[in-house]
């Protein structure tokens, strides 16, 4: 027995599917759920993207089975939301390529939970809720940027530039400094003054559990900075293309 969150759905024959399951115990795992198409099937809705509970398995010659499950969450509400559905599939899409399988992804999980109750909720807008998880996820994986200190001289004052680069915050001083010795190297983009909002906003994200994280908001032009921190951040230290993310700003163009 497992709990955890079904991550993918594959059809596999006429009736059966593979799935990938997101659990406290296991990290990520792969999975065959038979019979989980046919109309009448417990496993009918159990086995469906974002399905959350404890999952009963037996192990077979190369993988795991599903025979049972009792799902105490279906986020069904996201199914009626198309902008929040999607934004959940990334979510999901961001948990299968950054979870492994035998490693402790409890944290992951516990995120993928509190994230898309917080899309569920009228609460936060879906922008807030995917720059809390994106930021939250990168450093739950250890990949997260430095927010406490300048990254050159370790000073915790003074914090207002950023650099995605070099991944975290700069003092004044040592932006000057790094300009003077690498003067045809640095770019001027390199370093971006933020907002002090901004910067408590992500200092909050990174420290403060995943239970007790979806309890603010913040103003548009924060959030807009936070947005544009977000995007620089993963494109250069995730380079992976999702696809629902491209479904996500197609939509967006609208
Ligand atoms: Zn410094």
């Amino acid at each position: 027995m497992v709990t955890g969150m079904v991550l993918t759905t594959m059809p596999i024959s006429e009736y059966d599917k593979r799935i990938t399951i997101l659990t406290k115990e296991r990290g990520k795992i792969t999975a065959f759920a038979r019979g989980a198409r046919r109309p009448n099937s417990q496993l009918l809705a159990a086995t469906n993207p974002f399905s959350f509970g404890e999952f009963e398995l037996f192990e077979g010659k190369s993988s795991y089975n599903v025979s049972k499950a009792n799902i105490h969450n279906y986020f069904r509400d996201l199914a009626m939301d198309v902008d929040a559905a999607y934004m959940g599939f990334y979510f999901l899409e961001f948990a299968e390529y950054f979870c492994q399988e035998n490693s402790d992804e409890k944290e992951m999980l516990k995120l993928l939970y509190q994230s898309l109750r917080a899309l569920e909720s009228p609460a936060f807008s879906n922008r807030l809720v995917r720059a809390v998880f994106e930021l939250k996820a990168m450093a739950i994986n250890g990949e997260g940027p430095s927010m406490f200190a300048c990254m050159h001289c370790r000073k915790t004052e003074e914090l207002i530039y950023f650099s995605v680069k070099r991944g975290g915050m700069f003092c004044p001083a040592c932006v000057k400094k790094i300009h003077k010795f690498h003067e045809r190297e640095v770019s001027v983009r390199d370093f971006m003054k933020i907002h002090e909002s901004t910067r408590y906003a992500m200092q909050y994200i990174i420290s403060t559990p995943v239970e007790k994280l979806f309890s603010f908001q913040l103003s548009e032009e924060v959030l807009e900075e936070l947005q544009k921190i977000m995007r620089d951040y993963l494109h250069t230290y995730v380079r992976h293309g999702f696809k629902s993310l491209q479904i996500i700003d197609e939509l967006m163009l609208k």
